[in-house]
């Protein structure tokens, strides 16, 4: 740990460049989506921050500025376009978006970085991002690792966090995970009165364009998130950030 600041904007250029080569750099890339009436439409962004910054403080990392953009929402995992709020990159932008981010970072020095997902149609065009930013900066001695963070949720953690059943992590959206992680981050901003125990029935086996809009209900609520709770956010965090420091370890030293 050097230093008492981790956010990358609250550092002066000083401390940044007597850093950036030796600390990791994590790097949250969010979206701007709806999620149902209970959350806010910067839910992915702010959980993928406020976990990016929690990971920063315990490893002595810095957190690039959150990119609050994503991919393009799918009706199967986010509900779709055809809701006011939703607003996404097409596949070029997002790609150079981070690319351009990634090749400034190596150009600072940066040599540990981690893209932290928080938006599940992301995941493919930030690996492209990454294969671009190595290919055209011919970087060596860089090491780039990307994934969601409740990809270090085992089993275990699963049947903890969903003991009725778990949708899978696509239907997880404005649902038990993200209304519990909001809970523990952020209650200011949770409208509890306004959750409703909606879910995705009879979604077809395939996708459908233009997406239409009657395929998921209304209120955007893929899963029903009535179970959700700030106890079950914290337990998320704290498994996540276990696993994300073992791993931290196990890449980096
Ligand atoms: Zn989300
Ligand atoms: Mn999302």
């Amino acid at each position: 740990m050097c230093g008492k600041y981790v956010l990358m904007e609250e550092l002066t250029w000083y401390e940044y460049a007597e850093r950036v080569k030796k600390d990791v750099i994590l790097l949250p890339v969010g979206s701007t989506e709806q999620h149902g009436p209970h959350l806010p439409l910067g839910t992915d962004a702010i959980q993928i921050m406020h976990f990016s910054k929690l990971a920063a403080e315990r490893i002595g990392g810095i957190v690039a500025p959150v990119l609050s953009y994503g991919y393009k929402s799918q009706p199967k995992s986010g509900g779709g376009p055809n809701f006011p709020g939703t607003t996404c990159l097409g596949a070029e932008a997002l790609i150079f978006a981070v690319r351009d981010i990634l090749k400034e970072l190596i150009r600072h020095g940066a040599n540990k970085i981690w893209i932290m997902d928080g938006h599940y149609e992301n995941a493919m065009f930030l690996s492209e991002a990454i294969d671009m930013a190595l290919d055209e900066t011919r970087a060596k001695d860089v090491k780039i690792l990307k994934n969601c963070f409740i990809e270090f949720l085992n089993e275990d953690d699963i049947s903890t966090v969903f003991p009725k059943g778990f949708p899978g992590w696509d239907l997880e959206h404005a649902a038990i995970l993200e209304t519990s992680l909001m809970l523990y981050f952020r209650p200011d901003l949770v409208r509890l009165d306004r959750v409703v125990a909606d879910k995705a029935e009879n979604l077809p086996p395939y996708d459908i364009y233009p997406a239409p809009k009657d395929i998921i209900p209304s209120s955007g609520i893929l899963a029903d998130p009535t179970d959700a709770s700030a106890e079950k956010g914290e337990y998320i965090v704290r498994r996540c950030l276990e696993e994300f420091e073992k791993y931290i370890r196990k890449e980096f030293d």
